[in-house]
């Protein structure tokens, strides 16, 4: 397993950050797509995907997506719905229940 950094790869690498980061200010392209903000405020983004999201909103600073994220973690706290989960666990647990009362 080789896991050394290549130091002109690294340069390079950072070059190409660089002019993304460029264009992405200037010319606003690129921008993930509002369902991959989504997968990615959820956790559900991984390596490079996760790397190129964060990159996008704290490093290049975009204020249209994270504005999106914005807007996407206001809906997300709605559709969290802690009230029906705990409902669920208390049905599950009311029903485990009867049915230890129906065998006993
Ligand atoms: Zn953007």
């Amino acid at each position: 397993m080789s896991e050394q950094e290549d130091p002109k790869q690294a340069e390079l690498d950072a070059k190409l950050a660089f002019t993304v980061a460029t264009v992405w200010r200037s010319e606003r392209i690129s921008c993930p797509h509002p369902n991959v903000l989504q997968s990615w405020l959820q956790g559900g983004l991984e390596g490079g995907a996760a790397e190129f999201v964060e990159f996008h909103l704290k490093d290049s600073e975009c204020p249209y997506c994270n504005a999106t994220v914005d807007d996407l973690k206001a809906r997300d706290d709605e559709a969290k719905l802690p009230v029906l989960t705990d409902m669920k666990d208390r049905l599950l647990r009311s029903t485990s229940a009867e049915l230890k009362r129906s065998k006993a």
